[in-house]
Parts: C-alpha cells; sequence; structure tokens
C-alpha cells in the first residue's frame, strides 16, 4: 500500500515515476477522511491545497527539479504559523487564529516540495504528556493493547497528533515541537522515530512559544532514516531567531550509514525510575547489547543532577510560559471576552480563553518569578540547571553518547494521571534533562511490552553531533527490527 511506504522509499519511487506526487497524496488524503474522525489526530485538514502543492510536486519532478521531499505528505504540528491556514496552538484563544506569515521550518519544508495534509492536534499550547488537554478533543493512539480494543490510549504529548497521524499512516512525517519531552514520549507511545536536535539547530521563528529557552521543532516518522531527511529539510541558519546557530546542515542521511564501531556509548546510572517495568528494563539491557555487537563499548557514567531535572523543568518553563502567554490579552489578535474596563477584559478573556492546564502553568509561572520567590525558586531553578548542562559536558568528554529509556512506560489509557498533574510531569523524568542542556535527543522503537505496545530507547548526543545520534539510533533500528503496526491503520479499521 502506498501509505505503507518510507519516505525514503517514496522519493525513490516518485522519481522513478512509479507513481505520481498527486496518487500518494490521493491515497493519504482518504485515510485521512476514514480515520480522522475516529483518531481525532488533525485540528485542520487541508486537503484541497495538499492535493494542489502534490500536483506542483509532479510538475517539479517532470522538470527534474524536483526537492528532496517533493510530493511527501507531512502533517504540520499546529504550533507552527502557516500562512492563510489556521493556527490554534490547541487553544480556544488562537482558535479562529490565521497567521499571514509561514514559520521558517515549514516554509523549509515547503521550498523541497513537501504537501501538508493538516494541521496536527496537540496539547493546549504544548503543555502536556497525553493531547488530553487539547481544546479541540483528544487524540486516540492507534495502537491497542493486547485483547483490548475497546481501552482508548493516548499518543503521548505534546506532539500527540502528529505521531498519530505518521502510525496510522495517514501521513508519512510530520513536525513536532520538544520542550521537555514532546517529540520524543510521544514517539516512543505511537512506535515511532522522533528526534529533538540541539537547541538552535531548527529556527523557532513563526512557531507559537511555550518556553522560548527550549523550545525545539524536530521531525516524527517511522524510520530512522525518514527523520533524517526531514530534519535536514526543517534545520537551517535563521537570521530570524537569535538563538538560532550559524552552522552547515550536516548530511543526517550519510550520518545514518556510519554505524557505531568505536563508538563509546553511556549509561546513566540514575536512569533507573523506581518501578521502571521489567520490560523497559530488559529492552535498556538489549539496545546497550546491540550496540555492544555492532562494536561499541558501554560505560557506565554518572549524571548526578538528574533528579533535580523534573523540578526544575517545571520552574523554568511556567516561569517562561507565563511570560510568552502574557500577549493573548484579547487586545492584539485571538479571542476576546469583552468586560466593562481594560482590567475585565483581560480577565475574562484569560479565563474563557485558556483551559486548566495552561492556566495552572501561567499560575505557577507568576509565583516563580514574583517579587521574593525569584530568588528562591527561578534563579535557584537557572542555578540547578547550569548543573545539570555541566553533567552532561563532563559525560561526554567520556562517551560519544548515552542510551537511556524515553519514559518509563509505555502509553496509558486515556484519562489517568489527569487528576494527578504530577503523575502526569513524572512521564518525562527521562527526556526533561536534555532538553534543559540543550542537547540533541531521539527516541527510536526497540521492542513491545506484555501488552503489545511499543517502547521507546532515547539516544542522547553531544550539542551539534545529531550525526551520532542518527548512527547509534539506526544500529538499534537495525537491530531491533521493529515491524509491528498499530491496530488502527490505513486500510485497517480496527
Ligand atoms: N510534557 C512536558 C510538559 O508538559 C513537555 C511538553 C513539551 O515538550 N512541549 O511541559
Amino acid at each position: 500500500m502506498l501509505t505503507d511506504l518510507t519516505i525514503t522509499a517514496a522519493a525513490g519511487a516518485l522519481r522513478r515515476g512509479d507513481f505520481t506526487a498527486r496518487e500518494l497524496t490521493q491515497a493519504h488524503v482518504d485515510a485521512v477522511a476514514a480515520l480522522n474522525p475516529r483518531l481525532n489526530a488533525f485540528i485542520t485538514v487541508t486537503s484541497e491545497r495538499a492535493l494542489e502543492q502534490a500536483e506542483a510536486a509532479d510538475a517539479a519532478l517532470a522538470a527534474g527539479e524536483a526537492g528532496v521531499l517533493a510530493g511527501i505528505p507531512l502533517a504540520i504540528k499546529d504550533l507552527f504559523c502557516t500562512a492563510g491556514v489556521r493556527t490554534t496552538a490547541g487553544s480556544r484563544i488562537l482558535e479562529h487564529f490565521v497567521p499571514p506569515y509561514e514559520s521558517s521550518v515549514t516554509a523549509n519544508l515547503l521550498r523541497d516540495g513537501a504537501v501538508f495534509l493538516g494541521k496536527a492536534n496537540l496539547d493546549e499550547f504544548a503543555m502536556g504528556s497525553s493531547n488530553m488537554t487539547s481544546a479541540f478533543g483528544r487524540v486516540e493512539n492507534p495502537w491497542k493493547r493486547v485483547g483490548d480494543a475497546e481501552a482508548m490510549l493516548v499518543p503521548g504529548g505534546s506532539s500527540g497528533g502528529s505521531a498519530a497521524a505518521v502510525a496510522a499512516r495517514l501521513v508519512m512525517g510530520a513536525t513536532g515541537t520538544d520542550t521537555g519531552g514532546s517529540i520524543r514520549q510521544p514517539a516512543a507511545f505511537c512506535g515511532l522515530a522522533g528526534i529533538k536536535p540541539t537547541y538552535g539547530r531548527c529556527s523557532r521563528w513563526g512557531v507559537v512559544a511555550f518556553a522560548s529557552s527550549l523550545d525545539q521543532p524536530g521531525p516524527f516518522a517511522r524510520t530512522v532514516g525518514d527523520c533524517a531527511l526531514l530534519l535536514g529539510s526543517m534545520a537551517g541558519f535563521d537570521a530570524k531567531d537569535s538563538t538560532s546557530v550559524d552552522l552547515a546542515v550536516p548530511d543526517f542521511a550519510a550520518a545514518c550509514r556510519r554505524g557505531v564501531a568505536g563508538l563509546r556509548i553511556g549509561v546513566p546510572r540514575e536512569y533507573r525510575a523506581d518501578a521502571m517495568p521489567e520490560a523497559m528494563e530488559r529492552l535498556w539491557r538489549q539496545g546497550l547489547q546491540w550496540l555492544r555487537d555492532a562494536g561499541a563499548a558501554i560505560v557506565d557514567v554518572s549524571l548526578p543532577h538528574t533528579k533535580y531535572g523534573l523540578a526544575t523543568y517545571y520552574i523554568v518553563a511556567p516561569a517562561e510560559a507565563s511570560s510568552n502567554l502574557a500577549r493573548y490579552d484579547g487586545v492584539r489578535f485571538g479571542r476576546r471576552e469583552d468586560g466593562h474596563d481594560l482590567t475585565e477584559l483581560y480577565e475574562r478573556t484569560r479565563a474563557a480563553g485558556f483551559g486548566a492546564e495552561v492556566q495552572r502553568r501561567i499560575m505557577i509561572g507568576t509565583y516563580v518569578l514574583s517579587a521574593g520567590y525569584y530568588d528562591a525558586y527561578y534563579l535557584r531553578a537557572q542555578k540547578v540547571r547550569a548543573l545539570i548542562l555541566r553533567d552532561f559536558t563532563e559525560a561526554f568528554g567520556q562517551v560519544d553518547a548515552l542510551l537511556t529509556p524515553t519514559a518509563p512506560t509505555a502509553a496509558f489509557a486515556q484519562g489517568e494521571k489527569m487528576d494527578d498533574p504530577i503523575a502526569m510531569y513524572l512521564n518525562d523524568v527521562f527526556t526533561v534533562p536534555a532538553s534543559m542542556a540543550g542537547v540533541p535527543a531521539m527516541s527510536v522503537p526497540g521492542g513491545l511490552d506484555a501488552q503489545g505496545l511499543p517502547l521507546g530507547l532515547q539516544v542522547i548526543g553531544r550539542p551539534y553531533d545529531e550525526e551520532t545520534v542518527f548512527a547509534v539510533s539506526q544500529v538499534i533500528e537495525d537491530a531491533a527490527g521493529f515491524s509491528a503496526m498499530p491496530a488502527i491503520r490505513a486500510g485497517v479499521a480496527a
């Protein structure tokens, strides 16, 4: 089936003329029409635009001028501004916002010929780990526990719509953003590869801001090689983002073929969660064995400040969010609720426009930044963040990359952990430290647990060394031979 192809295979087939971009897009448009009403992976579907883009790709292919992603159907997380296409950030406050401009990352993908099928669902303002906080409804994970077709699982978050859409074969790849794990954890929950590049590798310009010192765009796909192709297009210096790094974009696809012979892979001893399921422990050991078999040396390392990662993140991220979200006040854009005076207009707009989790983050953030508490919380968190970064810098003096689980568990059921924000935040325990340090990290599917759900391994690399991350991830992908498919997917509606 066309919808089962990898991006790499489809790009070759399009060039050979095995099928047209229009046929490839139509197959995915049909899959979206059949399955999105159930999965709710898209907030906005742009099928007509997609078919026009596919026709343009066919013309470019015929003229021999096609970009690397010509005719490849993608989903765009609804946090990326897309010119003329509604961009909601999963929030009522931006329900009717149509940006007049295109984010730099999506402009890069369009430059390379990609086809956009629509805007993918997400936790409101990317705050969450389950996609349960979207104002546009929950997303269903297309995977099912063995023997339980009823229970609806979460796809992870915040980029859960992107992950569900790729897993269910509604698209071949997707963009996500990762602030504390929002690409890696949904990739793990949906059996996909997904990479958060080094902070600064992809431009944040035109991406709705959550926590500006942590936010980083990155791709999802069904293979490591496909992520390499997507990231190669998305990345690059952008003068419009002052934190964008002016480095050449390496050939990530070539890096996937490097192998790991002679590399040193670190095992951080602090990444052992209490009550981590045995299947996750076993997969981690298995992953290390795969790398050893491929010629890497495995080395124990220590990241002593890991235990402060979550606490620090949940101060820094809400602090930046409370500041970034101050702009949604009902005056210049987004939703407005009228009031008797300006203060009441602000209050009523923000009360009506923001959901409970976003309000909680704004309150935490405002509190930790307030006079009298700033030193005790925000300033101290910044100091601990520096120590977390130092841990990684020291570890990377001894090893080339680290291998850890991506998340402590497989996907959980919708509704679980909803009444306990702390339990929800604990999902991010393994992903947050790399975010705090700004280093690249990728989740790659390693196997299934006893319930038939995917589990992910996380490969963490040195700053700007995504190439080694891709090389290590590719070895894991090859050794794992992960070929399981979700119960709900194009052509198969369970
Ligand atoms: N789950 C984390 C949070 O809720 C991370 C979200 C993200 O990376 N955008 O903040």
